[in-house]
């Protein structure tokens, strides 16, 4: 493909006329100089490159034949203003000076040689991301039509869109504000920003001249033991298919499932168990179905009390670690309390738990006739109505606290919540 970068960078057609590139060249550099416009600096340098290569008699058919690796061999140094980055910047294909440039974030050239990523989001469970899976996906994606192989018409021929001159483009100046303007860079809609037409009749039948086919493609994705949430899966090449241009990847972002048993976080898992006040008092052994259908047998000894929102690890039962996947985490163990319903009010039933446990302090109360004195009742307190101290949200951010002091003080905290 020839190469019109040049002629872009002008924006004027490849059969533009010395007075049109001149014309373009005056506009452009006005619009362009660093004394108006000191952040363009490198699009300043790529248009006085373009004028000087596109303005001389000889240059310009080098370029036209070559590109503008011929007019860094074949000119005898007649570039020597510029600085090979210059020539190497055009050459790479970085056309507008990448990010921020003139022509804007997200500015889109027709000729950059590789498409755009397509992104899949990919929904997994826990368990997948414990266990490792392949799952395969199907999605549709633009290849080239075999029929006319990508030229869109049976001969071949095109000519340039009179609308926006073949730049495939077109650019709309705005004001805003004293002494600036902004560029607004918009497809063409006549050429669908192809910067070329082509006879009607001529049309390839495939693909009606379109170029590309749709057509559906299945992937088998893997999806590794211990990766996770928003982790990214390349295929390389697969992206949607444009002539002249190297297809983008397909990306498949993982997305994990909520768990009803489990939290992640990081390389470790969470998960809560709720012992009575006997087994939080005399010891006992639970079981614990990991993501892996396994059964964990988690045993605490008598004679140690669990105390409500205790917490327990054990080593090497987390999640595995991505690409070392034997090496895993710790998994947590919080312990609620289920404290007993049966009433407690048979004055012998108290006084066998005050043998066992505590007997109750004894406190010197004052007089509840006296100054100063009062006694109040006590009601069931519902926070939902209140909505003060011991709200939903201050009990959350409490968990939160306590489950980052197990990764030494630093607050670990997991996106799938
Ligand atoms: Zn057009
Ligand atoms: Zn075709």
């Amino acid at each position: 493909m020839a190469d019109t970068k040049l002629y872009e960078i002008l924006g004027v057609p490849k059969t533009a006329s010395d007075q049109d590139i001149k014309k373009a060249y005056r506009k452009m550099a006005k619009e362009f100089h660093p004394d108006k416009n000191p952040e363009a600096g490198d699009k300043f340098k790529e248009i006085s490159f373009a004028y000087e290569v596109l303005s001389d008699p000889k240059k310009r058919p080098i370029y036209d034949k070559y590109g503008i690796q011929g007019i860094k061999e074949k000119s005898g140094g007649g570039a020597a203003d510029f600085s090979d980055d210059l020539i190497s910047q055009l050459l790479g294909g970085r056309l507008f000076g990448g990010m921020g440039g003139p022509f804007g974030m997200g500015g889109h050239s027709r000729r950059q040689n590789r498409g755009e990523d397509t992104v899949h989001p990919l929904k997994v469970s826990l368990e997948d991301l414990y266990n490792g899976k392949t799952t395969k996906l199907q999605l549709t994606k633009s290849v080239i039509c075999t029929t006319c192989s990508g030229k869109g018409s049976k001969s071949g021929k095109t000519f340039t869109c009179t609308s926006c001159r073949g730049m495939g483009f077109k650019i709309h100046y705005r004001s805003i504000g004293a002494n600036m303007t902004q560029q607004i860079q918009a497809r063409c809609n006549d050429c669908q920003g192809e910067g070329e037409v082509m006879d009607e009749k001529d049309k390839c039948i495939h693909c009606a001249g379109r170029k590309v086919l749709s057509v559906k493609k299945v992937l088998e994705v893997n999806v590794d033991k211990g990766m996770k949430e928003m982790q990214k899966i390349h295929f390389r090449g697969e992206g949607d298919q444009q002539p002249d241009q190297e297809p983008g990847d397909v990306v498949i972002v993982l997305q994990q499932k909520p768990h009803e048993r489990f939290q992640r976080q990081g390389i470790d898992l969470v998960t809560t168990e709720t012992i009575t006040l006997t087994e939080a008092l005399c010891g006992f052994s639970k079981v614990i179905k990991h993501l892996d259908d396994r059964e964990l047998i988690i045993t605490h000894p008598p004679g140690e009390i669990i105390k409500p929102d205790d917490i327990k690890g054990v080593v090497g039962e987390g999640m595995p670690i991505y690409k070392n996947p034997f090496e895993k985490g710790t998994l947590y163990i919080k312990f609620e309390v289920q404290f007993p319903e049966m009433n407690f009010s048979s004055e012998a039933k108290l006084k066998e738990l005050e043998s066992l446990l505590s007997p109750r302090p004894s406190i010197d109360l004052p007089a509840p006739g006296a100054e100063h004195v009062e006694e109040v009742d006590l009601v069931d307190y519902t926070p939902n109505e209140r909505g003060g101290a011991g709200g939903g949200e201050a009990y959350h951010s409490d968990e939160d606290e306590e489950m980052g002091h197990m990764h030494g003080g630093q607050s670990v905290r997991c996106a799938n919540q």
